[in-house]
Order: C-alpha cells, then sequence, then structure tokens
C-alpha cells in the first residue's frame, strides 16, 4: 500500500476521504523540516501548503517519493524543477481558491475607497469621524488588473459588475482587454496584481512605474511578495503621488523588517496576513481536489 504524509493542516473532511482512497495516510502537519528529513524515504506521496520548503536536500532523501501535491496555487515553496529531474510528479491545485482571492481583491479596493478599516478602528477608539471618513466610488472607475489568468479574470468580472471600467496587461495571452502594461499604468484608477513573483517580474512595479501611475491612484496585491518594490511603494505613498495601497503579500512574511514594518503602518495602507486563500469555502475545495490527485496519481 502507498505511504502519504500530509505534512501541512489541510481541510479535515479531505483526510477522512484520502483514508478511504486505499492509501495509507499519515497526518503530521506541524512537522519540522529536520523531522521530515528523517521519514521522507518512507513516503510515496506528499500534501504540502506553503510552509512545508521541499528544497533540493530534502528531495535527495525522497528515495521513494513520486507525487508531491500541493494544496494551492504557488509552487515557489518546492524546488519543481530538480523533484521533476528525479521523477517526481508536482502536482497543485490551481483553480481551488481564484473566487477567495478575487474576493478578496474586491474587499481590499473596498476598504480603500470607503476607509473602512480607519473607520472601524475610530469608532473603537470611541470617535465619531464621519467628516474625516468621506470615500469615494468604484463604479465608473477604471481597473488595471496586471496578471490575466485565473484569479485576474474573476477580479474583472466582479468588477464590471460593480460599474467599473477594466483593463488589463498579461504578455502571455490574448484577450481583447488586453493593453501595453504603461497605458495600464498611466489610465487605471486601482492596479491589482494577480500574476506569479519570477524573476521576470521581481519589482516589475517600483519608482518609474508609480511615477507614471495616476496621481491618486490606488495599488492592490493580493499574489505574491516581491513583485511590488516595497521601498518605492512606501516612497510614493508618503510623497501622496498613489492615495493608498491594499497588501495581502510581502516580500518577508510575516513583516518583520523595519521598512516592512513602517509601510503596513502608514494610514493609507490596508494590510492583511495572507489570507486571499483562506475561506472556508476554499479550503473545501482545496482538500477535494487533493483528494482527486491522490486517487489519480497514488491510489
Ligand atoms: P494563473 O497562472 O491563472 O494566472 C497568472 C497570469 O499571470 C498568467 O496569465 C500569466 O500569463 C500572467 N503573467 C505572468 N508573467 C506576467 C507578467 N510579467 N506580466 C503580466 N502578467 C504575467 O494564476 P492565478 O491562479 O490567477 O494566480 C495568480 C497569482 O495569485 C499566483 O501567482 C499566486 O502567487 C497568487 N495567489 C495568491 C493567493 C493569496 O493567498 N493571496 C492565493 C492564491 C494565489
Amino acid at each position: 500500500m502507498a505511504k502519504l504524509l500530509v505534512c501541512d493542516p489541510v481541510d479535515s473532511n479531505a483526510v477522512a476521504a484520502l483514508q478511504q482512497t486505499g492509501v495509507e495516510v499519515v497526518v503530521q502537519d506541524s512537522i519540522t523540516l529536520d523531522e521530515l528529513a528523517e521519514v521522507i524515504g518512507e513516503y510515496d506521496g506528499m500534501v504540502v501548503r506553503s510552509r512545508t520548503k521541499v528544497r533540493e536536500p530534502l528531495l535527495d532523501k525522497a528515495t521513494n517519493m513520486k507525487v508531491i501535491i500541493r494544496g494551492g496555487v504557488g509552487l515557489d515553496n518546492i524546488d519543481v524543477e530538480y523533484a521533476r529531474g528525479k521523477g517526481i510528479k508536482v502536482l497543485n491545485t490551481p483553480s481551488a481558491s481564484s473566487n477567495a482571492v478575487a474576493e478578496l481583491a474586491v474587499g481590499l479596493m473596498f476598504a480603500l475607497a470607503r476607509h473602512i478599516s480607519k473607520a472601524d478602528a475610530s469608532m473603537k477608539a470611541g470617535n465619531w469621524d464621519k467628516k474625516k471618513l468621506k470615500g469615494t466610488e468604484l463604479a465608473g472607475k477604471t481597473l488595471g488588473v496586471i496578471g490575466y489568468g485565473r484569479i485576474g479574470r474573476c477580479v474583472a468580472e466582479k468588477a464590471r459588475a460593480l460599474g467599473m471600467h477594466v483593463v488589463a496587461y498579461d504578455p502571455y495571452i490574448e484577450h481583447e482587454d488586453i493593453i501595453p502594461f504603461e497605458e495600464l499604468l498611466k489610465i487605471a484608477d486601482y492596479v491589482t496584481l494577480h500574476l506569479p513573483h519570477t524573476e521576470d517580474t521581481h519589482h516589475l512595479l517600483s519608482t518609474g512605474q508609480f511615477a507614471i501611475m495616476k496621481q491618486g491612484a490606488y495599488l492592490v496585491d493580493a499574489a505574491r511578495g516581491g513583485i511590488i518594490d516595497e521601498a518605492a511603494l512606501y516612497q510614493s505613498l508618503s510623497d501622496g503621488h498613489l492615495a493608498g495601497a491594499a497588501l495581502d503579500v510581502y516580500s518577508q512574511e510575516p513583516p518583520q523588517d523595519e521598512l516592512l514594518r513602517k509601510l503596513v503602518a502608514l494610514p493609507q495602507v490596508v494590510a492583511t496576513p495572507h489570507i486571499g486563500a483562506a475561506t472556508q469555502e476554499s479550503q473545501g475545495r482545496i482538500g477535494g481536489e487533493i483528494v482527486k490527485l491522490v486517487q489519480e496519481h497514488l491510489a
């Protein structure tokens, strides 16, 4: 019987379903990398989320491994090419969290437009700052979506339903909404990021790009830390060029270095702790897809 190690927390219904697949399932969802290195050779498959880092030295010990399943989208915690070079399949659950991330991105735009976090904090402090909290509306504004894959297009659909005008930039696909990168930066009232962090996209948005963006524009990043040059963003917000930013992802998570702490603390920043995919529905769908992948590739 094939042995599967679940290394990170997954939906409890999915664990129960995995146990019905005819595979021996071991759940050690807080296992350390040292502990994992000791036992990984015994397993034919493993399930990880983003916590467990599956790097080359660990893979060298995974002598029986046939499949690594990442519950979620990003594969940046796995040395994918190295694993594939050893004949190990690396699979993910690409669509399961699209709607959750898209809803968060739209929620973050509302939070920016209507100062929702600021209003809540002020109420909790016993204030009634009605006059200081005049916002703007999303309807009629232009949204620039950078990265027009699953999540980007899902955000676009929701934004159109809200009366926004949508344009997009993505060099790898053809779509009628796509316009040149600089043109998007020039005309968008909101820019939202939905692309992977790679060598090519590292600091895709930095001082030069922020300068091209409209005075008073807003930026939303629920994609990956590293795509935005956070020092340049801090400067643009402090200078009053960009009106605000909403961030779910950071180059360091949790953000500890001084610049990141200062960025998160700016009153014009709305910050969330990488919760894009963290909905009950999304976790359930991720679990369901993991079970399907185990049935197809291991059972
Ligand atoms: P996807 O692969 O469907 O779409 C990504 C798109 O980005 C592709 O169409 C690709 O062509 C495009 N792209 C690549 N390089 C680009 C560039 N230089 N400029 C513009 N576009 C470029 O992926 P998806 O499912 O839509 O996910 C998008 C991103 O969201 C993922 O990379 C992931 O890191 C992030 N994500 C975040 C969370 C969260 O919790 N905040 C959860 C899930 C996914």
